[in-house]
Order: C-alpha cells, then structure tokens, then sequence
C-alpha cells in the first residue's frame, strides 16, 4: 500500500466519525451489517446447518480469510484450530468465521471440512468482498479480531495472524490491554536472559563439540559473543550460507588472536534437521558447538527468539543477553567486520559505507544481467532485497534494473566491459 492510500483512510475514517449518528444506529447490529446479506441472516457450521448471525452476539469474533491452496494458510489454520479448541474448551467466549478465498465449490467444501468454526456461504461474494473492503485485506492468512460492542473498530486486530503465532490462546481476550501485559512479560523474560537458562536443561550444563559427542561446558562460554545459529540440512539457503557463515567465523576468531584482548567469539548450531544423520552430516561440516540434536532446547529456543524461517543467526553479547535478530543480514553485508554486531558498530558501517558510495559508480553493468544497474539507497529507492548474485538478504545501498527489479550487493556487482556494448 502507497503512502497516499494511508492518509485517504485516514481521511475516511475521520469523515466517518463526524457521521456518528448515523453509525450507531447500524451498530446495534454490528455483526448483522458486516457478515449478513440482505437475504441471509445466517453463516453455515461445520456440518452445514445454518446458524443465525446474532449468536455471535456478546463474542470476540476472529474473522479468518484465508485460501485452502496457498500453504502459510493451511500452516495457520492447523495453529487456529489449535486455539479455538482450547478457547472451546475453556468456554470462553470467542468464535470464528471463514472468509474464503477458495477458487471453487469444492475446495471451499473441502477446507472448511478441516475447520470447526462458521463459514460465509460460497456464493455470497458481495459479502466477501465487502469484508476485503472494509478491513483493506491485502494478502492471506489474515484474521481480523472483533470486540463486541466496539462500533468504531477502534478495539479492532489487524494482525491476529502475527499475535497468534507469538502468543498462541494467551492472547484472548485479544485486547490492546491484554497485549500490553505480554509485551511487557516478554520483556522482562528477556531482560532475566543469561546463556545458561538460554541453553542448558535440567540434565545438561554442555554443548557438543568436535568430534561430537565431545561434551563442552556451558560456563566456557560465558563472556563471549555468542551466535545462535538456526538451520537444518534440508534448508536449502541454510546448506548455502553455512561454508560462508565458516570462512567469516575463522577471520573473526583470527581477527580477535590478532588483537590480543579477552574478547572471544563462539557459534552455537540449533538443529532443525529431521533426523540424527541430517543434524551429524551437517554438523561435521561447521567448526564451532552445537546443541545437542532432538531436544526440545531447540524449540523453545526458536519459539523464544520468534525465528519464523532459517538460516537464522541470532547474536548474544557477552552478558548473555540480545544483541541482534539480524546476524546473518548483518554478515551478508558486512563480512566480518560485522563483528561484534552491536548497534554502535552496525551505525559505523553504515556511515563507512555512505561514504564508500560516494566513490562507487552511479551505475554499472554487472556480469550477471542484461541491462545497466542504478547505484540505488534507501532513500532512492531501495530498501531490504535478496541478492540476485548470491541469494542473501541485504539492505541499504545496492545496484538495481529499473527495468525488471534485478538488484544485488555492490560487493557482488562484477563489472563488464561496456566498450563494444555501444549501441544496444
Ligand atoms: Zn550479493
Ligand atoms: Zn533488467
């Protein structure tokens, strides 16, 4: 969405209000103006028997678009079936309905089979669309969450999707209030971090080393700079990133003998592999730790760190506490002088490399693509990409197509001789 499609709603929604009478007449039956036509008053249930609108009346209600061929929707609808059964369960006063984005009859029947919630009917499209309307639905999974007796929306979710899988069934009642109070609980568990409770259990006070299953203590790693390195064999960008992840871990470890100070640094490998041989096949091709394979230290670990795709590498300062989510971003751009990953040292570079763009040239024609590429910022255009040459994130400066989007890290441009290119 463009920036001027956000001040034309605001715009909306302040003329709205001046309207306010005329909204809260409709309000009375708020759920019946939004999920009702004018010739259906009811929503269907999972066996296919009609149930009227106002039953909803006095709920939370989670209004779930979603398309049973696209698969982050039926990833995400496994964990709401999840949350509605334990919300069922409890008796809590929350229910569900289905906004389908199906193609068909069939495949509409056939996803909310899996679901024991309420549905708007197929064929009722208007309704759909005014929903898509109403709540500016861009993309699924999305799920809208409803306060009752909340006429102006102003209590309303946008991004149930994103809370759901953070907090799971803690988040009900789904109020801006009972959000605060998880923040602010998350906060204060990542304020108590320290690498032990990080990384041990109850029977384990080690991490394997080579050859694994050579046990090394949790304690040598105190005072050190920590990675926590997230990735499985079967993870393609993973199995990619790691020889790189190696050869900028020895420059570091080298860099920092050569310096002579107490600073040390120290990858940890959090599997996520299927099975033993993945996790040891791949585990023999990295030099540093490991947790041990198969415990649900790992788990928690991502759940607690709210990694939602590898490789991920998260960097811990030698206090055992959080310094960035972004480790692999920040080795992609800056190789091993990203070291130690602090703030103080991300804004450095930045500024260094501001200034290296300066001397770079305004565009180049890279070995890997047809037409010429801009020397592009965050503030002209660029932004966070994937790099077309070596497929890793980047962001900031970068040499872009304006004419089909191709963009890579200036270190990865290899320039040609454009001499006898004249003339194309
Ligand atoms: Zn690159
Ligand atoms: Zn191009």
């Amino acid at each position: 969405m463009s920036l001027e499609d956000c001040r034309n709603l605001k715009q909306q929604a302040g003329e709205a209000k001046t309207n306010g009478d005329v909204e809260s007449n409709i309000s009375s039956n708020r759920f019946l103006s939004l999920l009702a036509s004018k010739d259906r008053n009811f929503l269907i249930s999972p066996d296919g028997t009609q149930v009227e609108v106002s039953e909803l009346e006095g709920k939370v209600v989670g209004l779930y678009f979603s398309a049973n061929w696209y698969p982050p929707c039926r990833n995400f609808t496994a964990i709401l079936i999840d949350v509605h059964e334990q919300l069922k369960s409890n008796r809590s006063k929350f229910e569900l309905v289905f906004v389908s984005s199906d193609e068909n009859l069939e495949a509409f029947n056939d996803y909310r089979a899996l679901m024991p919630w309420l549905s708007i009917p197929f064929s009722d499209v208007e309704t759909k669309k005014a929903l898509d309307r109403k709540f500016n639905i861009e993309g699924v999974p999305c799920l809208i969450i409803l306060q009752p007796e909340d006429d102006n929306d102003e209590a309303t979710l946008h991004d149930g999707v994103e809370i759901l899988y953070r907090f799971g069934v803690q988040a009900f009642p789904f109020t801006k209030q009972r959000l605060e109070e998880l923040e602010l609980q998350e906060r204060q568990k990542h304020e108590r971090q320290t690498l032990t409770n990080l990384l041990a259990d109850h029977d384990r006070d080690y991490l394997f080393g080579h050859p694994a299953p050579k046990q090394v203590p949790i304690d040598s790693l105190m005072g050190k700079t920590i990675g926590l390195f997230f990735s499985a064999q079967w993870c393609n960008p993973g199995v990619k990133f790691t020889p790189k992840l190696v050869s900028i871990y020895h420059k570091i470890k080298q860099m920092l003998i050569l310096n002579d100070n107490d600073e040390d640094f120290e990858i940890v490998f959090v599997s996520n592999d299927w099975d033993q041989s993945g996790f040891n096949s791949y585990f023999n091709t990295m030099p540093w730790l490991a947790l041990p394979f198969g415990e649900p230290t790992a788990k928690n670990l991502a759940k607690y760190f709210d990694v939602r795709g590898i490789p991920c590498l998260i960097i811990l300062g030698p206090d055992g506490k959080t310094i960035t989510k972004h480790g692999r971003n920040l080795i992609n751009l800056y190789q091993e002088n990203a070291y130690p990953f602090t703030e103080a040292k991300v804004d450095l570079l930045e500024k260094q490399m501001d200034e290296e763009a300066k001397n770079l040239p305004r565009s180049e024609y890279h070995a890997g693509h047809k037409h010429e590429l801009t020397l592009v910022s965050q503030e002209t255009g660029g932004g966070p990409f994937i790099c077309c040459d070596c497929d890793e994130q980047g962001a900031g400066w970068a040499y872009q197509c304006l004419d089909c989007g191709y963009e890579v890290h200036p270190k990865c441009v290899r320039a040609v001789d454009t001499s006898n290119m004249l003339g194309r």
